[in-house]
């Protein structure tokens, strides 16, 4: 396969331009046409994950967190980036980030951490605004139904659990075709009336490309008529962290022991216990202390998430437990979830999880 295509297909899972203004997702060493028959999949690269892939002679890394997250002013081998950025160029081995990309959309790395815990009825903690666009569009009423379909399939009228939603009223088109134009319906120079549907629905703004591409196709007018209106709605399937119910509700000893349990770690760092069951819960892989605040404010009874610094413990404020159960641990399972997505994709493409120990805390 070209790198390419497992570039594409990644974005349909979390696209680039849902990660954060600071990052480096995407391909980041490598070129589109390199081709590969297989792919090793990490939560950071180091040079042992090179040479792993290397030895398994396998052109493409794909990693959580960037191997390149700031510019690089020079390549002497002096830092671990250094070396292993000339390594994967000299091996001919790409390397592809998914990283806030894949933490910012439902199907990412929240996702699988809360289904690892258990955690039912989920949804983003701190939902992204400004995400979500509205399509008009007219056609020939007859075509209705065809055109709707192909944009609705696109991606566009998802609202909640909702799919397939759009709204249509019927009325009259007018138009007069130039002489150089050809018209699918009416004569050029003459005013024409037509009866048309107007289809209206919504999609997130990083659908834009293919619903448009399959509108002008579907479409049988030779000029379609369409608009675009930015709109303020929330969308609830973009943003950070997750929040979710345990199915039953346990103690708070017993919620530590499960988080110990399920992320393997070894020891928890944790803000006062408060004597109270745990039902609902709030998580964020990686450095998630910024959402703290939404968590409270949703009632979560713990907050799973890592990074947190010691002042930062002070402000549960006997609202809520934080449990900072350690950065790489609470990401380990992206590399499940990477893995699942492209092996269901591409059956036949060699999906392998890599083995080298990459998570550079240790525990005494
Ligand atoms: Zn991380």
């Amino acid at each position: 396969m070209k790198i390419n295509e497992i570039v594409q297909s990644l974005e349909e899972l979390a696209p680039l331009s849902l990660q954060e203004d600071y990052d480096n997702a995407g391909l980041i060493i490598g070129h589109p046409d390199w081709e590969t028959e297989s792919c090793l999949i990490c939560v950071d690269v180091n040079e042992a994950i090179i040479e792993e892939a290397a030895r398994l002679n396998c052109r493409l890394v794909i990693s959580h967190h960037p191997v390149i997250f700031r510019g690089l002013a020079r390549l002497t081998g002096q830092t671990m980036t250094e070396r292993v950025v000339t390594k994967a160029i000299r091996e001919e081995i790409a390397i592809i980030s998914m990283h806030t990309n894949l933490d910012n959309v439902m199907e990412g790395v929240n996702r699988i951490l809360a289904e690892k815990l258990g955690l039912t009825d989920l949804s983003i903690l701190r939902k992204t605004g400004g995400l979500l666009k509205k399509l008009v569009t007219f056609c020939p009423t007859d075509y209705a139904g065809k055109v709707r379909e192909a944009i609705l399939e696109a991606g566009a009228g998802h609202i909640g659990d909702y799919d397939q939603c759009s709204f249509n009223a019927e009325g009259t088109g007018t138009y007069r075709a130039g002489d150089t134009a050809s018209p699918f319906v009416g004569e050029i120079g003459k005013i024409h009336f037509e009866m048309e549907t107007r289809i209206e629905t919504i999609f997130p703004a990083y659908k834009q490309k293919s619903i448009i591409r399959a509108l002008l196709k579907s479409h049988p007018y030779e000029e379609v008529a369409y608009d675009i209106y930015p709109i303020e709605n929330e969308f609830g399937q973009v943003g950070a962290g997750m929040i979710g119910n345990l199915e039953q509700a346990m103690t708070e000893l017993q919620f530590l022991m499960l988080l110990k349990d399920v992320l393997k770690v070894p020891c928890i760092r944790h803000s006062p216990l408060l004597g109270k069951k745990v039902g609902k819960v709030a998580v964020c892989g990686g450095s998630g202390s910024f959402l703290l605040e939404d968590a409270i404010q949703q009632k979560a009874d713990f907050f799973v998430s890592a990074d947190f610094k010691y002042h930062q413990f002070f402000n549960a404020e006997g609202k809520i437990i934080i449990a900072d159960t350690g950065h790489y641990e609470s990401e380990q399972f992206t590399c499940d979830l990477l893995a699942n997505y492209l092996k269901k994709k591409f059956p036949t493409f060699a999906v392998l999880i890599s083995e080298t120990p990459v998570n550079p805390v240790n525990y005494f």
